[in-house]
């Protein structure tokens, strides 16, 4: 059976490329679920929770099952991190943003995900690690011998994307101000619900090999990937919410029928001025 999910994160209204790809997952799911990703305490808000459930209401698309929300289900993400720790394949990082953007213009060249592994192979301090807040950061280049290479990934079309280490960082797996960061919560929760096919926009492609590789190290199951096409203004300029990218509850303001618009979506029909736009 073929489960999807759709994971938006509750950080402003929904527009037209989230209808798109709820829209997608729907139909290629036998089982379409809905996890809500509030794990960033400084941008996720309930009243936007509510505007999802709304804005998928309009669009006729009923979630099978309760919705999954992350916020209530941060024991199993601590529970993976020990479980890296535990294999030395995490580090506390004490870095500030600023020290990340001072080191990046010294010339000791770049760990991936942007960071230069300033606290990478620093000895372990407990009473720092008490008292200094943190984030833990994935140890790539160890994960990456651990597992025995990086492990690429399958598009729901048959084609394989091998991934090399170049593409995989020290990408931050808890943050000082939250207890997980998307890829681990991404990964355990997607095994959790039994995800078998991930449908998601292509920007989020550069995120994936590093989630196959948190597969691996945790004995996760490997789900097949969908990155779709992005919806785009007709010139091409992504939706964002500086373009005044209309929002699906204005659309909805504005007298759209919610379920004819989700049934053109489904069949690639979009309305006047977007378009589909890959990369
Ligand atoms: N929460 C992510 C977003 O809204 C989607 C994550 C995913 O589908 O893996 O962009």
């Amino acid at each position: 059976m073929t489960t999807t999910r759709f994971a938006p994160s509750p950080t402003g209204r929904l527009h037209l490329g989230h209808a798109y790809s709820a829209v997608l997952g729907r139909r290629l799911g036998e089982r379409w679920l809905l996890r809500i990703e509030d794990l960033d305490p400084g941008r996720a808000r309930p009243e936007h929770v509510e505007g999802i459930m709304e804005d998928l209401d309009w669009l006729g698309l009923e979630p099978d099952g309760e919705p999954l929300v992350q916020s209530s289900r941060t024991q199993l993400y601590a529970a993976a991190l020990d479980r890296l720790r535990a294999a030395g394949l995490v580090y506390p990082c004490f870095c500030t943003r600023a020290d990340i953007a001072a080191s990046l213009t010294a010339p000791h060249g770049d760990a991936g995900s942007g960071y230069p592994g300033s606290c990478r192979g620093l000895p372990d301090d407990p009473e720092r690690r008490a008292a200094v807040p943190h984030s833990w950061r994935l140890d790539a280049a160890r994960a990456i011998t651990v597992a025995g290479g990086t492990p690429g990934w399958t598009e729901q079309d048959g084609r394989t994307f091998p991934a090399d280490p170049s593409q995989i960082g020290d990408a931050i797996l808890a943050r000082k101000d939250a207890p997980s960061s998307y890829h681990l919560a991404c990964v355990v929760d997607d095994a959790a619900s039994g995800v078998t096919l991930v449908v998601r926009g292509e920007d989020l492609r550069p995120s994936t090999p590093v989630q196959r590789l948190l597969q691996q190290l945790l004995g996760l199951p490997e789900p097949t990937y969908l990155h779709h096409p992005l919806v785009t203004h007709e010139d091409g300029r992504r939706l964002a919410k500086r373009d005044q990218a209309p929002t699906l509850a204005a659309m909805r303001e504005a007298g759209v029928d919610g379920p004819v618009l989700a049934r053109q979506l489904a069949t690639g029909l979009l309305p006047t001025g977007f378009r589909l736009s890959s990369d």
